[in-house]
């Protein structure tokens, strides 16, 4: 039997009689946009997360786009953002007209090096964009310390981190703005696209409130250059009702990451675990010198594998023109990366089973 890496049917099994009844309960009322289920959601979502107050979005990139739109930087400012991160949050730099500023990770956590972070400010950086990669936070202390020495804002990407922690405090929840996506396959997924900001100012969130909505705070009366970004109301409660399990869903994936992490042999590079990080393996990753005769092989063993991200942002064809620099770590990562299935819907005993085949590799 194939173990795939992901199965979006399994993972929402569970929760498909609530999902009928929460959509008929839409079609009953007959109110598809900005009405209660999604007002309820943000409540809900906010609470969670320990920040104040939410704005559902249409996407996780929407969001990233909003959280830069809101400050209104001039034309080329720029921006810090890390090399390895996914294309969305570098997207969002370029669709303000900002100038996005790329920074290695460490090789160890895959997250930002705050410390070269510091070296790559000028008198145009405004804002510094951490990404929680693979489900792991950024040493936020360390990002904060330095953003607040060199007066930056900073947004952090929590596409991969719903619910993951450093220091006890939740992702989203350090910087200005916490940007998430409710892309289906996210910790906390819908079934389509969706996001969120996550801020503790009220006025900024109401401020995202009118940009998502054309621009107004009231009907037909517009005070910014606003956008049509709007979480919907059958997603919104789609994410309330699994919003109630997504403790359940990270306990899941971390039970499933124990195993890697006690069972695989150590020719295998796993992710660091650290007393001030609660990690919610998004992604389970481990690094290999022959990280592609490793999925082959693991392929034709029926067990089915990921590479985030085969190509980094630098060498895109979209973005190789525009970003110059040499970024080693970056690539040394997405030449060696390799993500195995972790998912909601797997079970111990698959994991033992990839485990097995992976240490007879
Ligand atoms: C998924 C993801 C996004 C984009 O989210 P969408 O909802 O797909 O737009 C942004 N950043 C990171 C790190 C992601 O993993």
């Amino acid at each position: 039997m194939m173990i795939e890496y992901e199965n979006l049917f399994l993972l929402n099994q569970q929760f498909m009689e609530g999902y009928k009844e929460s959509f008929s309960d839409s079609l009953d009322k007959g109110w598809f946009v900005l009405g209660d289920k999604v007002s309820t959601f943000e409540t809900e979502f906010a609470a969670y997360c320990g920040g104040k107050y939410c704005a559902g979005l249409a996407s996780g990139l929407d969001a990233l786009v909003l959280a830069l739109k809101y400050f209104d930087f001039p034309e080329g400012s720029e921006v810090i953002v890390p090399s390895n991160t996914y294309i969305a949050t570098i997207l969002a730099i370029y669709n303000n007209g900002l100038v996005p500023v790329l920074v290695e990770p460490d090789i160890h956590t895959y997250n930002i090096d705050p410390l070269k972070i510091e070296a790559a400010v000028t008198s145009k950086t405004k804002a510094v964009m951490v990404v929680h990669l693979y489900g792991k936070s950024c040493d936020m202390a360390a990002v904060m310390q330095i953003a607040d020495l060199n007066g930056l804002r900073v947004i952090e990407d929590c596409a991969q981190a719903h619910g993951a922690s450093f220091r006890g405090k939740k992702t989203g929840t350090f910087g200005d703005f916490g940007a998430f996506s409710f892309y289906p396959t996210k910790n906390l997924g819908a079934l389509g696209d969706g996001g969120a900001l996550i801020a503790s100012e009220p006025g900024m969130i109401a401020k995202i409130k009118a940009m998502r909505n054309y621009g107004c705070h009231e009907k037909y009366y517009n005070n910014y250059i606003g956008v049509n970004s709007r979480l919907d109301e059958i997603q919104a409660g789609f994410l309330s009702l699994k919003l109630e399990f997504l403790d359940q869903i990270n306990a899941h994936k971390q039970k499933l990451a124990k195993l890697y992490q006690e069972g695989l042999k150590d020719d295998f590079i796993k992710p660091v675990i650290h007393p001030d990080y609660e990690d919610v393996y998004h992604i389970y990753t481990v690094r290999h010198r022959e990280r592609d005769r490793l999925r082959d092989y693991l392929l034709k063993n029926n067990i089915k594998t990921e590479i985030h991200y085969p190509v980094p942002p630098h060498h895109q064809q979209a973005l190789k023109t525009r970003l110059k620099g040499a970024y080693p770590i970056s690539e040394a990562i997405h030449q060696t990366t390799l993500s195995l299935p972790v998912s909601y819907c797997h079970t111990p005993m698959q994991i033992a089973r990839v485990i097995d085949v992976m240490n007879a590799f």
